[in-house]
This record gives C-alpha cells, structure tokens and sequence, in this order.
C-alpha cells in the first residue's frame, strides 16, 4: 500500500481550458460573456490572423483589408459591447469585464487589432462617462453597428487629447487646443470655432467624429473642456498623414489638423453662462481622468493576453527542435523532449507563464473592481441628491468623514459586528471599493506593460532566432515590439507611477492592504504552497518601508516621501505593483480550486492544475518578493550617507592600542572587532567604517524573515518545470503563422 509520503501529487495535463478560466476570471455565471469571448476568438483567431500572416503589418496606410476588420467587428458583436441594449448594445449593467474579455482576445493575436475595436470605445468613453442626455443618446445610437434591416454604417470615434510637441503628452495640463465663441445672438447657443492639431491619434484613418480636449482662448469661455466634432462641421477636417509606427499596424493612427465651427451643445457635459461667461460643467482634465480610469485597464489585460499566448507556441518549439535529426530518433530524450530536455529553457518559460498568470489575474480583477463600482457610482449621485450635496467641496467633505469611518472599521478585530456596516452601508462600500481601484488600474497598466514588455522579450528570445522572424508562430516578435506602445499610450509608465505614488498612500487603502497581508497570512495556513506567507511578509516590509519613508529624511536634510522626488515615490509604486498582481493570482487560483468543483468538465483535471498552478503562484511570489526587498532596501539605506574614514566617521570605530589593553580583560575581543583604526591612522581598505542601522533595525528583522520565506519557492519552480516538459499541447496552433 502506498504511504501518503509516496502519492505522487497530480501534475498538470493540458493547458487551462476556457471553463477554468471562466472560474478564475470570475465569469463562470455570465453565459453572455462566455458567449462573447467565443465570438471575438472567432474573429481573432480567423481574419485578425490572416491579416497579420499575410503582411497586413507591413504597411502604415489605413487599407481595405484591415478596413474590413471594423466590419468583423460588428458581425461579431464586438463593437456592440460598449453600449446598453437600448443604444443597439448587447447587454445591460456595467461593461469593464466585458471590454477587458474582448481586448484578451483580440491581443492574443494582434495588439493593433485589439487596439482598433478598442479606440472606438475611447472615444466614446468621454460621453459615456460625462455626457448630457442627449449627447450619449444620439452618439451612441451612430456608434451602434446596424439592426437588421436598417441601412447604415455605423459611426467610428477617435480620441483626441495628445497634441505636437510641446505640448500635451504625459503632461496633459499643456493644452494648446483653443476654444473660440465666434458667433453668439442672444437667447441663442454659442457657435464655437475649435483649433485642434493631434499627435498619433487612433482611429483617426476613418473617424466619423472626435472627441477632443480644448483650452478656451477667449475670455467668455472658462477653461478647459472636451468637445465632439464631426467629420461634416464646417471648416478643417484634415486627418494629416498615417504615423510610421513599427507596431499595432492594424490600427490606424496618424497627426490630424481639426479647424472646425460647432455649436456648444458639443461641449461634453454641458456648459452654464454665468455672467456672460460660458462655464463647461466639466474640465478636460475630469473628464479624462474618468474615462483613463476605466479604459487603462483594457491595456493592461492586452499585454498579459500576449505572455499567455506565447506559453504554447514556445513548447511546441522546444519539443519539436531537434526533431528531424538523425541522433534524434523518436523515443530519445532529443526527439520526445527537445529543449525542454534543458532545466533553463523550462524554468525561463516558467517565469513568462507566471507573469503571465499574475498580468491576467490583476488585470481581470481590476475589470470587475470596476464593474462593481460602476453601480455605486450611480446610487451615490443619487445619495448625493437626497441630501442636497452637489458642490464638489460638499461632497469631498462628506466623502473624508466616510473615509474615516471606514479605516477606524477596517482597524477593528475580525467577527467584530461593527465592522458589517463596511458591507451594507453604501458609503463606506463605495470609499473602500473606490480607494482599491484607484490603485488597481494604475497597477494593472504600469505592471502588466511595462514588465510584460520585459517578459515579453524573454519570450521571443525562447525561441531563438525564429523569435525575431515574421514566421515565428504566435507573432511573438510582434507582440514584444506592440507591448512596448501598451506601456506608452493612454499615458506612460510615469503617469501611473505618478498616480499610483498618491492613491497607495490613501489611509483607506492601506487600511485595505493591512487586510490583505491578514488574508494572505490565513491563505498560507491553509494552502503553504502557494507562497502567501512569503508575500505577506513582502507585504509587511513595503509598508513598513512607506512609513519609514513618509517620516524620515536624505543625509542633506529634505524630506524622501514627495511628489517631486520620483527617486522615492516611483520605485515604491513599482514594489507595490509586485504584490498586487501576485496576491490577484492566488486568490483566482483558489477561487479555481473553491469552484472548479461545480463545473463537471473541470473536475477530471483539477486538481492538477491547481498543483501547477498553486506552483506558479509560488514561483511569482518568490519574484515578486525578491523584487519588493531590492527596491525597498534601496530606498531604505540609498538615501544616508556613507561614513568615511574621517574624524566623524571613525567616531564609533575601535582604536588598535584600545583593543590591545581591553584584550588583557577580554581575551579574543581582538577577533569581533571590526572597523579597527591603526595607530598611524591605517584602517581596513573599503568605503568607510560598516554603518550602524538601529532605526532600521525592524526592516532587517523582515529582510532576514523573508529571505528565509523563500524556502521552497525554487522546488516550485522545478516543479512547474516538470510538468511543463509533460503537459500534452495540440498538434498545432490554431491560427496561422
Ligand atoms: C500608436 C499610438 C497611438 C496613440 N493613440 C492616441 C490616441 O488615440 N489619442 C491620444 O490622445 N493620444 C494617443 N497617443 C499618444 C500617447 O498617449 C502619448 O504618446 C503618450 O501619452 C506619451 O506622451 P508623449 O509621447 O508626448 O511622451 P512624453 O510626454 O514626451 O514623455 C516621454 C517620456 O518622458 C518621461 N516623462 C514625461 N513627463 C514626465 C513626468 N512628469 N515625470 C516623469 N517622467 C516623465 C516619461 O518616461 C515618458 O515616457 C498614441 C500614441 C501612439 C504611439
């Protein structure tokens, strides 16, 4: 019989199907989105991949082929997505989810393809999100594909914010879009004329209508706003010259000139006169800010798509690469395994897989912390109209005090009632969700495309030379080149670390993140072998580190925790980036593990997925902590000043003829001794005497702790790697090369 030392865990069989995915994701209830993913595959996997096989990539110029994507889109419901069943959408209630699902899918085989369906909701986004009534209405009814039996195309949108040089780019206050009354007869609307000139502009090839930031450039128009044009006002409409981008070319992208008459009503949101002035009920910069919020997300989940996608047609080439050769005869370790014979090549694909696996689950879980907020959003306004709050300094007020209660709820013992109102009670519901979404998407664009574009290289180098081929199955070469434009647009890696520096110091969510380490910590006692004690204890040190930074000084006397001191703030957001993504992949993993069980075609390979992917879990917080400490020690000790050899420095060292009379009264205090300065002043050749930490003294306590947290992370990794030289992969992949 066998002991229970001796069963072999189960290891994994195939890669992960779409019914585990759904439970991971969180959409094994929703049959529509289920649906929609199976629709969008259809046209990812069938046009999108022709395109890019037969060259599509290779020219700048907006052409009929990839013209002809748009209208796979509307066949497929894509386009479809963002609106509500009455506007000729697909579904009621919140779309994060649902957007986020489509831009998987379309960027698991192009980036450009994704960001073509995308853009369009971009552009919507400014209406959706701030529109009047009437503007949603009449936009996205044009935006809708056809019913059948109507004759019409639908409208396509572009989203215009970034201007030439110098003007807006990461700095998108530097607004040179002017905004003019040129004609305004009394108790009539305002005729504006609009200046405009765009810098790489999506969509911009066939855009029906725009919608643009301005700044007012007359003294009857208060400040900025965003404004829709259409392709038929009167004056410039001129989409200027195709951008020669070496990625996503399956999205049009291009510098347009706008010079447009259009009547106020365009202004998004509405405007008020007081005093003669034309007041635009929202700024440029409010409404942009609700629109990145949501829309950052769907490029984060692009680039995890694209680490995922690489997984197969990595192994399938490892296998098969000596195959052929005549030392290679089947049944050898050449032949069946190929590369995958080798520990690097394995454990390297592992780390991709895993990144990979931490992108998705953050990105995902960023999409529905959005998909419940949404909701909220809604009733608040309505609480704020009960109570008759509808300044915006009324309502931070009312929002500050809520936040206050909540922390001192987060604060109190588990199973404690009190803390049950942080569920029914809205506001609190609504500041908690609210705090943890400000960071969730920030953390979702800057981790998942600026690592994945890191990762994405270690991909394409897996394959060798065919990597950085146009043959290279799965156009790896591609998408490491399109992760890159993710990390770039809808603003950089420093607009979400400038963000992130300030929503992760929100009291609120570090209330939230002292919980998160608790979970993580009741994870590991329940499930040791997915690393949540080694990220709790990540955890603890990063905010330790924040505190110590917040409170604490450089050598020259200026304060470390700043906006203007990116040095500090920006690494920090990248740490935490870290432990947000691999706390998302263990809790989607357990979800998996929770609820795979009520799923019948789940059950027979479960339990070793979950094994694999409890490993890779491991695998990704044993990174992420590593990359926590280095970051963190950095910061820590980085900004004192090294003791030197002089009077100062040499303060707290030992003196050779002191040691050498102490020695009679302690025999071998000689040997413990360190930093010991000669009588002619010689001392031990290095950079100064060691330098004493007793203010950091609780950090080295948590390094020490963590380093040996680590313990069983690489025999994961092993593993992992095991079962992924076992694991059966189809024939081949399932759309060209
Ligand atoms: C293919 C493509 C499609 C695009 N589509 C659109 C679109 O549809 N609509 C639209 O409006 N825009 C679009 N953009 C523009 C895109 O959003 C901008 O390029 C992006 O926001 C960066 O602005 P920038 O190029 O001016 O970079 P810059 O502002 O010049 O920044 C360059 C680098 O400088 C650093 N930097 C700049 N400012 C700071 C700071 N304050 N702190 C620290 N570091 C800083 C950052 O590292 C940054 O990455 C697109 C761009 C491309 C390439």
């Amino acid at each position: 019989m066998a002991t229970a030392s001796s069963v072999q865990p189960e290891m994994l069989r195939t890669l992960p199907s779409d019914a585990a995915r759904q439970v991971q994701w969180g959409f094994a209830d929703r049959f529509d989105l289920q649906m929609l993913v199976q629709a969008t595959r259809g046209v990812a996997r069938g046009p999108v991949a022709r395109l890019v096989a037969s060259g599509g990539r290779n020219s700048h110029e907006w052409t009929p082929a990839k013209a002809e994507l748009l209208e796979a889109f509307d066949g497929a419901g894509i386009t479809a997505v963002f609106m509500e069943p009455e506007e000729g959408g697909l579904f009621a209630g919140p779309k994060n989810l649902a957007l986020a699902l489509v831009a998987f899918e379309l960027a698991w085989v192009d980036g450009g393809a994704a960001t073509a369906s995308l853009a369009g909701c971009l552009a919507l986004s400014p209406i959706h999100e701030r529109g009047t009534e009437e503007q949603q209405r009449r936009y996205m009814k044009l935006a809708a594909p056809a019913q059948p039996g109507e004759d019409r195309k639908p409208w396509r949108g572009a989203f215009c914010l970034t201007e030439p040089i110098p003007y807006v780019g990461v700095d998108t206050g530097m607004l040179n879009g002017k905004l003019r009354i040129v004609e305004w007869k009394p108790g009539q609307e305002p005729i504006l004329q609009v200046e405009k000139r765009g810098r790489f502009i999506t969509n911009i090839g066939f855009a029906n209508f725009v919608t643009a930031a301005v700044d007012s450039g007359d003294e009857r128009i208060k400040g900025s706003c965003l404004v829709i044009l259409e392709e038929g006002d009167p004056g410039v409409f001129d989409r200027g010259t195709p951008t020669k981008k070496m990625v996503h070319q399956l999205s049009s992208t291009g510098d347009p000139i706008f010079n447009l008459r259009v009547p106020a009503s365009r202004i998004i949101g509405g405007y008020d006169i007081k005093d003669g002035v034309l007041v635009p009920r929202y700024n440029h910069s409010e409404v942009i800010e609700a629109v990145f919020r949501r829309t950052r997300v769907t490029v984060g989940v692009m680039t995890a798509a694209k680490l995922l996608s690489a997984v197969e047609p990595i192994i399938r080439y490892q296998r098969g690469r000596f195959r052929g050769a005549e030392t290679a005869t089947p049944g050898s370790v050449r032949y069946e395994l190929g590369l995958q014979a080798r520990e690097d090549a394995l454990h390297r694909l592992v780390d991709v897989w895993a990144t990979g696996e931490a992108s998705a689950s953050l990105a995902f879980a960023a999409a529905r912390a959005f998909d419940e907020l949404d909701p909220l959003e809604k009733e608040m306004e309505k609480l704020y109209a009960e109570r008759g709050i509808s300044g915006g300094k009324a309502k931070a007020k009312l929002l500050r005090e809520a936040a206050d209660q909540a922390v001192t709820l987060m604060q109190l013992p588990a199973g404690d009632a009190r803390r049950d109102a942080l569920n029914s009670d809205l506001l609190l519901r609504f500041v908690a969700l609210d705090s943890s979404a400000d960071v969730l998407c920030p953390a979702a664009k800057l981790w998942n495309t600026g690592w994945g574009a890191q990762t994405m290289r270690e991909a394409v180098s897996l394959m060798g030379g065919y990597g950085i081929t146009e043959d290279c199955p799965g156009f790896l070469g591609n998408k490491w080149m399109d992760a890159q434009l993710e990390a770039t647009y809808e603003g950089p890696e420093a607009v979400q670390r400038r963000q992130l520096s300030v929503t992760m110091t929100n009291p609120v969510f570090l209330a939230q993140f002292r919980g998160w380490i608790r979970e993580m910590r009741g994870i590991a006692s329940e499930h040791p072998g997915t690393g949540a004690c080694a990220l709790a204890t990540a955890m603890s040190m990063w905010l330790w580190t924040l505190d110590h930074l917040q409170h604490s000084k450089d050598a020259d006397g200026s304060r470390l925790y700043q906006s203007a001191r990116q040095g500090v703030t920006f690494p920090l957001a990248d740490a935490l980036c870290w432990l947000v993504a691999a706390g998302c992949q263990i809790l989607d993993v357990l979800r998996l593990q929770r609820e795979g069980t009520n799923d019948a075609s789940l059950a027979e390979g479960l339990a070793g997925l979950v094994n694999f992917l409890s490993d890779l879990c491991h695998v990704q917080s044993a990174r992420a902590s590593g990359e926590v400490a280095r970051i963190c020690a950095e910061l820590v000790f980085g900004y004192n000043r090294h003791p030197a050899w002089d009077e100062e420095g040499t303060r707290g060292c030992w003196h050779a003829d002191e040691l050498d009379v102490l020695e009679g009264f302690i025999p071998g205090i000689n040997s413990y001794a360190l930093d010991v300065v000669k009588g002619d002043g010689s001392h031990p050749k290095k950079a100064g005497p060691c330098v004493e930490c007793h203010a950091a003294q609780p950090f080295l306590s948590l390094h020490a702790r963590l380093d040996a947290c680590l313990t069983g992370s690489r025999l994961a990794k092993d593993r992992a790697a095991e079962a992924v030289s076992k694991l059966m992969i189809p024939e081949a992949l399932d759309y060209p090369a």
